[in-house]
């Protein structure tokens, strides 16, 4: 009998292979025929010329028409990869990497990593044989500085170019300059031995760019050309095309249905509010067909999502029916997938978003949109050097590719919640990042790639001189950079290295003088996230209670330090009893619900953490405690956040001394009571009031002791 069973065995396992093998043929012609469908696909055969054509093409499509996810698979058959070079794609946004590094794996039946994969900071899922790959525009800069002439690509796609992120802006200055040293190294010098060039380059990693651009360093590498691709949303290529030295841009043309558009007939009060009555209405009233929402944060995300389910819990069963599905920047990657997958037969799906799902993400089956035309934007106003995050309205260019987001399937609605006469009041378009951002960070990676004349650069639009100099001020200041504006060694160095704003660079080499590097490592990884903390508007009292618990009256800095060895202790505690790293991690999860931490952005720190930590330490830091001796890391951070201090005036607020600007302490700042006479902060939110977060509470007389550079005459 035994072996009858086995027989029997045998078979169904066969059957089940078989079965499988039969799912996995259907999954394959389905995504062969979704793949054809799309409006690039008739297209393939001109793109491909036009790329053999011209060195630099624009491509111009409507969002959804499969740019992303196609264009460069169908380089990657025309053999633009047989050379062993790679295909670059870079996406302004961490999640439109990955999750399109996903799909464009399955397309291509693929594991992850292998042919195709992804990086972005701190995480890097790619391989020798990665053939596409797919990145933040900031990692490539990041590539840049340790290969000048990125010899490992044969094509650079920038994606999303319409969103002129300051990233975006700053590689179309760098590309142009790599394409160009590129092409004449190859007139220089025919190619006999396509071999070496990775290890030459290897040999002039160290060196910077301006000497590699000139043709005489050129003259021994050999390299291929650099094809440049630039992909816009935006149907106006003029500006990259004249940019470019007028450029060819080819149009695709898209498939849309008509989008009925509804405005409230007043203005919103909490606009928060209204996006959930809104959401309710559709779902109780419209036809089926998924709703996407968008919103500014993953704070506001998570105490919709929180809401819309305690409002279901009221409606009867049959109501109940819908799933919500975040998604955000930060969002841990294995969660951003749950956006793609379809809702349960008979659910409606609820996606709340970032304006991440305006262009850079197409997600299937939206009939409805929900906006609130509003987005967080960086903001900077280079007279007082303060840069802050302030919630603004979209410009019409925006609000126009958000309700597109309701016609890619069938005709759809799109609900925004605010006047019609308000739309009119719109800029056209958005303003560019780069000349409403702080440009410390670019400066200093600029300097690092060996381009000192940061104002002659050609850049597509310039920034202010007065940010410019600004930045150069501040890079000084923190000692990135010498009295000539050059970059310092090792400091500046270091500085360009870490994938860090440069105050929290500057924050963890001092760490290390002051000998609290594992402090600080905290600090700037917690820093890094949104809200470590989580308040739910129904139970305030019992979070303000369990954060209590971690408070320290030294400020927000400790307290932080607190909360995150708190859960290491408990990581710790549960790794005793069990090595299943699922149970861990839900015994942490536990623990941060009892102490109302946001699970996520805590696992996101923890993740950062060992990144940074290991950046550090290759560069030689020592990683070690200040014990108890919170005086050493208060007076660190006082050397590192200096340009941040403020003083208390005698009604209660203070005056942000770098500024002149008046602030206040955050209510959700430790110190909001105490008020101390001083402080360090980091950040600005500018709401109704100028409030500053994240603070810690210091003695007036450490600034001119220890950032004498800025603070000795005073
Ligand atoms: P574009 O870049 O032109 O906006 P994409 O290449 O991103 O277009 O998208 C093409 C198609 O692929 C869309 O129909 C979209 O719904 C689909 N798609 C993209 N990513 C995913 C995913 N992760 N899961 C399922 N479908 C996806
Ligand atoms: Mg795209």
């Amino acid at each position: 009998p035994s072996s009858q069973n086995q027989q029997s065995g045998g078979k169904s396992q066969q059957q089940q292979q078989q079965q499988q093998q039969q799912q996995l043929l259907a999954k394959k012609r389905w995504i062969a025929q979704q793949r054809k469908s799309l409006p690039i696909a008739s297209v393939e055969r001109r793109i491909v010329d036009e790329v053999r054509k011209n060195d630099i093409l624009i491509v111009v499509g409507e969002t959804g028409s499969g740019k992303t996810t196609q264009l460069p698979q169908f380089l990657f058959n025309a053999g633009f990869c047989q050379n062993g070079k790679a295909i670059g794609v870079t996406q302004p946004r961490r999640v439109a990497a990955i999750t399109v590094a996903k799909r464009v794996a399955e397309e291509c039946n693929v594991e992850l990593g292998q042919k195709v994969g992804y990086a972005i900071r701190f995480d890097d899922v790619t391989s020798s044989s990665t053939r596409i790959k797919y990145m933040t525009d900031g990692l490539l800069l990041r590539e840049a500085l340790l290969d000048p002439l990125l010899s490992r690509y044969g094509v650079i796609i920038v994606d999303e170019a319409h969103e002129r992120t300051v990233h975006t802006d700053v590689l179309l200055g760098i590309l142009k300059k790599v394409q160009k040293a590129r092409s004449q190294s190859i007139s220089k010098e025919p190619i006999k031995n396509a071999n070496i060039d990775i290890d030459m380059l290897n040999e002039v990693n160290h060196q910077r760019l301006n000497t590699l651009l000139s043709p005489k360093a050129c003259q021994n590498t050999k390299f291929l050309p650099l094809k440049l691709i630039i992909m816009s949303a935006s149907l106006d290529a003029k500006g990259f095309s004249e940019y470019f030295g007028g450029a060819k841009a080819v149009y695709v043309q898209g498939r849309q249905y008509p989008v009925d558009i509804l405005y409230t007939y007043q203005p919103e009060q909490d606009y928060l509010d209204a996006t959930l009555i809104t959401i309710f209405q559709i779902h109780l009233e419209e036809g089926p067909g998924d709703i996407l929402a968008f919103l500014t944060g993953q704070e506001e995300i998570e105490s919709i999502e929180k809401l819309i389910h305690g409002r279901l819990d009221k409606l009867p069963d049959d109501k109940r029916k819908v799933m919500t599905v975040p998604i955000y920047s930060s969002l841990p990657s294995e969660q951003q997938m749950n956006a793609f997958k379809p809702a349960p037969s008979g659910f409606r799906k609820v996606i709340l978003a970032t304006n991440i799902a305006e262009t850079s993400v197409t997600i299937p089956g939206i009939r409805y949109v929900v906006d609130p035309g509003l987005v967080k934007a960086r903001s900077y106003n280079p007279v007082t050097g303060m840069e802050s995050l302030i919630i603004i309205p979209t410009s019409k260019a925006q609000a126009q590719q958000r309700s597109g987001r309701a016609g890619r399937e069938g005709p759809g609605k799109c609900f925004r919640l605010y006047p019609e006469s308000e739309f009119g009041m719109l800029s056209d378009s958005t303003i560019p990042e780069i000349k409403r951002c702080n440009l410390a960070n670019v400066v200093l990676q600029l300097k690092a790639l060996g381009i000192d004349d940061i104002i002659g650069f050609d850049f597509m639009e310039k920034p202010s001189r007065m940010t410019i100099v600004k930045s150069l001020e501040q890079l000084f200041l923190l000692g990135a950079l010498t009295d000539d504006y050059k970059l310092s060694d090792p400091i500046g160095h270091q500085m360009a290295r870490l994938p860090l704003d440069p105050i929290y660079s500057k924050a963890l080499i001092l760490a290390n003088e002051f000998k609290c590097l594992e402090e600080m490592l905290i600090v700037v990884s917690m820093l890094s996230v949104e809200s470590i903390f989580y308040f739910p508007r129904e139970k305030m009292e019992e979070a303000r209670a369990a954060r209590k618990s971690f408070s320290s009256p030294d400020g927000d800095h400790v307290t932080l330090v607190n909360v995150y060895r708190a859960s290491a202790e408990c990581l710790d505690k549960s790794k005793m009893v069990t090595s299943k790293d699922k149970t861990i991690e839900k015994n942490l999860k536990k623990w941060c619900i009892e102490n109302f931490i946001n699970s996520r952005s805590l696992r996101h720190a923890r993740d950062i953490h060992s990144q940074i930590q290991g950046h550090v330490q290759h560069m030689g830091l020592s990683v070690t405690s200040c014990g108890d001796d919170m005086l050493q890391f208060r007076r660190c951070l006082t050397a590192a956040f200096f340009l941040n201090a403020a003083m208390k005036q005698p009604d209660g607020t203070y005056r942000a001394l770098a500024s002149g600007q008046t602030v206040q302490i955050h209510p959700s700042s430790m110190l909001f009571r105490s008020k101390p006479e001083c402080i360090v902060f980091n950040e600005l939110v500018r709401t109704n009031h100028n409030y500053v977060r994240n603070l810690t509470r210091i003695d007036p007389l450490w600034l001119p002791e220890l950032a004498p550079q800025y603070y000795a005459s005073s």
